[in-house]
């Protein structure tokens, strides 16, 4: 895209900016306990003030009330979505990003607030707007822009129940040739997830930085652990100290990854869980081989490589 293109295409997106995907629409079905019944088993939640009309009854509300996170369940389209969803200004941005190349599409990031719980027999609206377009930005998934959608949920006596804002990134995806040439000048070469560092890690991927992997060692009870973490698991100790590993393993269980392929990583990438001689298990991957050779029992012997500019790791290989 020349920068004029550029600019006539942004032109066209922003002016989604406010505009309505959807008028408050009430749910089809409303709040009803059947529905909040197969939620809460889905989810494993097990709060009686949900499913238990016998507790609430004798609670401060004194009757059943829906998990504020079901909000924005009521309004789902189900599987009429896929056949019978109308055109609405969403669709309309998406359509767009799918005609200038950016088909590629990645959910961010989920907000909800709630104000007031809704109960059986509520009625809930939800009216949605496009909150939000971001200027362009190149992500790791490759140049795209992050927009925003805000739905406002209320009840049938226009209480308003809670708000989502739902942030999804549309890009154009990497092994487009044109989009990739296009963007490769300004992209930097993409390398692996850098490894979360914690107070209880960070000092396991600081001995990997120097060609190590280490196994955590209660010092009560000589038990090993991993991954690191600030408690025996056997007897409660919180003191520690810690081992080399040798990385002579055992392949215990693996698998292949094809999908979605993330800059950074190369292809085939297997991952596998691996118990090490030592009697820990650590997952990473097995290199070395076709990815079909690999077979559970199968002996990898481990070192720590430089798997890209940024990053450390232990890689196994076929002993
Ligand atoms: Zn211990």
């Amino acid at each position: 895209m020349t920068p004029e293109e550029q600019k006539a295409f942004e032109d066209k997106i922003y002016a989604f900016k406010g505009r309505k995907v959807c008028e408050a629409t009430p749910a089809k079905d409303p709040v009803n306990a059947t529905m909040i019944r197969h939620w809460a088993e889905a989810m494993g939640d097990t709060n009686p003030a949900y499913t238990n009309t016998e507790w609430a009854e004798k609670s401060a509300r004194g009757k059943t009330i829906a998990p504020p996170a079901m909000l924005y369940v009521w309004n789902q389209q189900g599987i009429t979505a896929a056949s019978e969803r109308a055109s609405n200004a969403q669709s309309e941005l998406v359509q767009l990003f799918n005609d200038y190349g950016f088909t590629g599409v990645l959910g961010t990031n989920v907000k909800q607030e709630y104000f007031k719980e809704a109960a059986p027999g509520d009625q809930v609206f939800m009216e949605m707007v496009i909150d939000n377009i971001s200027e362009r930005k190149n992500t790791a998934r490759g140049a795209g822009y992050f927009h925003e959608t805000v739905a406002t949920f209320s009840n049938q006596s226009g209480e308003k129940l809670g708000t989502q804002s739902f942030r999804v990134l549309k890009f154009i995806p990497q092994d487009q040739p044109a989009a990739a040439a296009a963007d490769d000048a300004r992209l930097e070469v993409p390398t692996r997830i850098p490894s979360p560092r914690g107070h209880d890690n960070g000092w396991w991927w600081e001995a990997v930085d120097k060609g190590k992997v280490m196994i955590q060692r209660c010092s009560n009870c000589q038990t090993l652990r991993h991954p690191p973490r600030p408690m025996c698991g056997e007897c409660q100790s919180m003191e520690w100290d810690s081992v080399e590993s040798k990385l002579d393993g055992e392949v215990l269980s693996h698998t292949e990854l094809h999908h979605p392929k993330i800059p950074g990583y190369q292809y085939p990438l297997v991952c596998a869980v691996i118990k090490l001689g030592e009697g820990t298990n650590i997952v990473s991957n097995v290199v070395g081989c076709e990815p079909s050779d690999v077979h559970i029992g199968m002996r990898v012997k481990g070192k720590v490589e430089q798997v890209d500019e940024k990053n450390m790791l232990p890689q196994f290989y076929p002993a």
